[in-house]
C-alpha cells in the first residue's frame, strides 16, 4: 500500500510538472486567475492563441455526455466486485456520504463536493480514472476515492445539489482534491504532509485552519502506544537498516511544528511514511507534542488527523457552522489562487 501511494504521487508530481497551460483558450471564466510569470525567453508568435493563458478546464472526453452536458461514469464497486454506470453527481453524493458525515453543515458537504468532482475529474482526465478495473472511477479508496451510496441522506443531496457541474481549476488544470479530516489548527505543504517529491502544487499552501479551537474536546488530541520492538521492525522496514534495540525517539527533522523526520536512536526515517507504517488511523498525525519511552513501550502523542494537506473537513464544518462561509469560499481558503468553474448545468 505504501508502495503504491508512493508511486500515485510520483505520478501526480511528473504530470503536475509536464502540464503547463499547453492547450488552447477555451472559454472566459468570471474570476479568471491571473497571469503567470513568463515561463521562458523564446521567441513567440503574437498570434493570440499564444498570448492568451488557458484558465479554464473541458470535461474530459473518456465520460463526457457532450459539451455542458452532466458526464456519465462507469463505477466499480469494490464490494461486490461490480461496475455501475452513474450520473456523475449521484456518484458525487455517495462519495460526500462516505467521506464526510452525512449530518455536518450544508456548506462544508458543498465544499467536499466541488474537492470529490474535482477529483475525479482530474483522475480521469490525466490517468484514465482507473483503467486496471475498466472503469472511471473506484469506490476503493486505494484505487481511487471512497463512495457509499447507503449513507446518502436529503442534507448531501441539496449539498451536492448546490454545488452542480463546479470543480476548482489552476491555470487551465482540475485541481488535486487532497483533503483530510483535522489538520490541527494550520494545513501542510505536500511536502511536509505527504512527504511529496515533486515540486509543490501552486494551489497548494500553508493555511490558517479554525478547526483545533472548533473541534470537539475529545476529539482534539490523540495518543497512541506502540512497543519499542514494533518502532525497531518499522524503522528498520523503512529505513532498510536496523537501528538496534530502541532506546530513543526523536522529532528530528520539523516544519511549522509538523515532524519531518523521525530520529530512532541513530536513524532517520521520514515522518509521513512512519506514520503510515504504523497505521494512520492511529498515529494520526505527525503533529507530536510529546514522545514518552516507559519500559518497553513507547507513547505518541499529538494533535491533528490526517496528513494535513489540502481541505481540512474539521475546518470546512467550523467555518460553515461558525463564520457562515460558502463551500466556494471554503475551497477557495484551503486551494490557493484556484477559480470555481460549471461545467454543466
Ligand atoms: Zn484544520
Amino acid at each position: 500500500m505504501n508502495k503504491k501511494f508512493a508511486v500515485y504521487i510520483l505520478c501526480a508530481s511528473l504530470i503536475l510538472l509536464s502540464l503547463s497551460g499547453c492547450r488552447a483558450f477555451r472559454r472566459p471564466v468570471p474570476d479568471p486567475v491571473p497571469d503567470p510569470p513568463p515561463q521562458d525567453s523564446q521567441p513567440q508568435d503574437d498570434t493570440e492563441s499564444d498570448v492568451e493563458e488557458e484558465t479554464t478546464v473541458e470535461i474530459p472526453e473518456q465520460v463526457s455526455q457532450g459539451e455542458e452536458s452532466e458526464p456519465q461514469l462507469r463505477v466499480f464497486i469494490a464490494e461486490t466486485g461490480s461496475i455501475q454506470t452513474l450520473m456523475m453527481e449521484e456518484y458525487i453524493m455517495g462519495v460526500v456520504a462516505a467521506e464526510m458525515e452525512p449530518t455536518w453543515e450544508k456548506e462544508a458537504l458543498a465544499a467536499q463536493a466541488i474537492k470529490a468532482r474535482t477529483f475525479a475529474l482530474q483522475r480521469i482526465d490525466e490517468d484514465g480514472g482507473v483503467p486496471a478495473r475498466n472503469a472511471d472511477a473506484s469506490s476503493d479508496i486505494q484505487e481511487f476515492q471512497a463512495y457509499n451510496a447507503e449513507r446518502i441522506n436529503d442534507n448531501v443531496r441539496e449539498a451536492v445539489e448546490s454545488t452542480r457541474g463546479l470543480v476548482a481549476v489552476y491555470e487551465g488544470e482540475f485541481v488535486r482534491g487532497w483533503f483530510h479530516a483535522y489538520c490541527g489548527g494550520m494545513t501542510a505543504t505536500a511536502a511536509e504532509g505527504l512527504n511529496f517529491q515533486g515540486e509543490e502544487p501552486p494551489f497548494i499552501h500553508r493555511a490558517e485552519c479554525p478547526c483545533f479551537d472548533g473541534i470537539e474536546a475529545d476529539l482534539r488530541y490523540w495518543e497512541k502506544s506502540y512497543t519499542l520492538d514494533r518502532i525497531r521492525n518499522v524503522t528498520r522496514q523503512i529505513a532498510g537498516s536496523d537501528p538496534g534495540a530502541v532506546n530513543s525517539i526523536e522529532v528530528g527533522e520539523e516544519s511549522e511544528g509538523r515532524a519531518v523526520t523521525i530520529m530512532v536512536n541513530e536513524t532517520e526515517v521520514n515522518a509521513p511514511e512512519f506514520r503510515l507504517a504504523l497505521g494512520s488511523t492511529e498515529f494520526k498525525s505527525t503533529i507530536l507534542n510529546e514522545i514518552n519511552i516507559s519500559g518497553n513501550n513507547v507513547t505518541f502523542s499529538g494533535q491533528g488527523y490526517g496528513h494535513g494537506v489540502g481541505l481540512c473537513q474539521w475546518g470546512a464544518q467550523i467555518f460553515a457552522r461558525d463564520q457562515g462561509r460558502s463551500a466556494e469560499e471554503i475551497v477557495k481558503h484551503y486551494f490557493k489562487d484556484v477559480t470555481i468553474q460549471k461545467l454543466w448545468d
